[in-house]
């Protein structure tokens, strides 16, 4: 079979003008882009990598391709947007006093939160031991 002898084997076969037209395509533009389908990093949702989004990151030099999706490239950018300003700060209760608080992080139950008062005396406590 002639068939063989084709190193890309187009859908298309047993019409000479047509399989030279897609060969020399391929020649032309060695990576054809095609739409992928890619897994979020943060929201594991599927995405879309559109070839035309291929094409513009292989334009632009990216070596790496999106690890999230739209929604999630948003909402990080949003993310950065106010971590330059103000950071947030999160309400809390204080172990030691029971006064509320806020602080930089998101409270857990297993870890003592202290009000400014009591984290001078806890760890002026610590410091001294
Ligand atoms: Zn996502
Ligand atoms: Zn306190």
């Amino acid at each position: 079979m002639l068939e063989s002898s084709y190193r890309l084997r187009p859908s298309v076969i047993g019409r000479g003008q047509f399989l030279r037209f897609q060969m020399a395509e391929f020649e032309e533009y060695p990576v054809a882009y095609q739409d992928r389908t890619l897994i979020c990093r943060d929201c594991s949702a599927e995405f879309i990598f559109t070839a035309g989004e291929q094409d513009f990151y292989a334009q632009k030099g990216f070596e790496h391709e999106p690890t999230r999706c739209a929604a999630c490239r948003q909402s990080r950018k949003r993310d950065r947007g106010s971590q330059t300003g103000e950071r947030t700060m999160y309400d809390a209760v204080c172990t030691q006093c029971g006064a509320a608080t806020q602080v930089p992080f998101s409270p857990r139950p297993d870890k003592p939160v202290y009000c400014p008062d009591c984290y001078r005396t806890v760890a002026g406590r610590r410091a001294r031991v």
